[in-house]
């Protein structure tokens, strides 16, 4: 029987997931099919439930919106999903739907391959929605000296705060903090708007590490601002791709060699 999987989302579309699957599913010789599935927030909990009572379906990758529902609907919670409390992985078991994170490890995986060393830095964290939680989560768990949290919308990074014992602001309050910190993390979606989240002119620290979740375009505006400040920059492609990695332990057991998952960033890098 074949295997299936897919990233269920909306909008989805656009999303790589279906690129990595497939490739590694050749590679490895499994017969899995991994599709993009477009599901409204109504239709989220009707879909689960039909493809829950369909065997061949392994599990799903869940994206935005549907981070919070999926971790709601879950019959049960991996130890993985209690810090960032949301779910980007859903492993489907005899009917019954187990909630997993693999978003905070992926961008902690993605840190060490690029060689960002992050115990004992001073973290800045802009943006307050899902993706921020995960890298807060993996920040705190791999050991950093001090995190903050700026937001458009300073009454939501309040809150996140508080979960993870940051300090809290707003965008403005972000760019007075930067020449103070190590490492600073772009986790909004401004660059969907062609912005940086930061205002013109901003100092970062020289020699910091400035890390944007989003991959498209490539540079994006936020590291095309901090590479002028004097910064070393990341994308979000390294996050995709070590995510997708321990998604797919999750749904067959296996870790896949380190070669399968470099050849896999170069290939999508390649691709943008
Ligand atoms: P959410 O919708 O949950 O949160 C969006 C955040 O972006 C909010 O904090 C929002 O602020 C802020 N924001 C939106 N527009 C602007 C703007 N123009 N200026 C400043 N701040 C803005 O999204 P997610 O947390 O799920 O995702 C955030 C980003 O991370 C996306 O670009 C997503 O693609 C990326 N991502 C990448 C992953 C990867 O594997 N590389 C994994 C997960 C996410 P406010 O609260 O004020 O509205």
């Amino acid at each position: 029987m074949t295997l299936r999987g897919a990233v269920v989302g909306d909008p989805v579309a656009h999303s790589l997931s279906p690129r990595l699957f497939t490739a590694w599913a050749k590679q490895r010789g499994r017969d899995f099919q991994y599709e993009a599935l477009n599901v409204s927030a109504e239709s989220f909990e009707e879909t689960l439930l039909l493809s829950l009572a369909e065997s061949s379906w392994l599990g799903w990758n869940v994206t935005a919106p549907h981070k919070e529902q999926a971790l709601a609907l879950a019959d049960e919670l991996d130890g993985s999903v209690d810090q960032p409390g949301a779910a980007n992985v859903l492993l489907f078991r005899e009917g019954r739907a187990v909630a997993h994170n693999t978003d905070a490890q992926g961008f902690l995986d993605s840190m060490q391959a690029a060689g960002v060393s992050v115990f004992g830095a001073r973290a800045v964290v802009l943006g307050a929605g899902g993706a921020a939680a995960a890298v807060l989560a993996g920040l705190r768990r791999a050991g950093v000296v001090e995190a903050a949290v700026y937001n458009r919308e300073p009454g939501r990074a309040v809150e996140l705060a508080r979960r993870f014992g940051a300090v809290s602001g707003s965008l403005a309050d972000a760019a007075r903090a930067l020449p103070e910190c190590d490492l600073v993390v772009n986790a909004t979606s401004a660059g969907f708007a062609g912005a940086s989240p930061l205002p013109v002119g901003v100092r970062f620290r020289p020699g910091s590490w400035a890390v944007d979740l989003s991959y498209r375009p490539r540079e994006t505006p936020f590291l095309i601002q901090a590479q002028a400040g004097g910064t070393r920059v990341l994308g979000g492609l390294g996050m995709l791709v070590r995510q997708a990695a321990l998604t797919w332990k999750i749904f067959f057991g296996e870790t896949l060699p380190e070669d399968a998952v470099a050849a896999a960033q170069h290939d999508l890098e390649a691709a943008l």
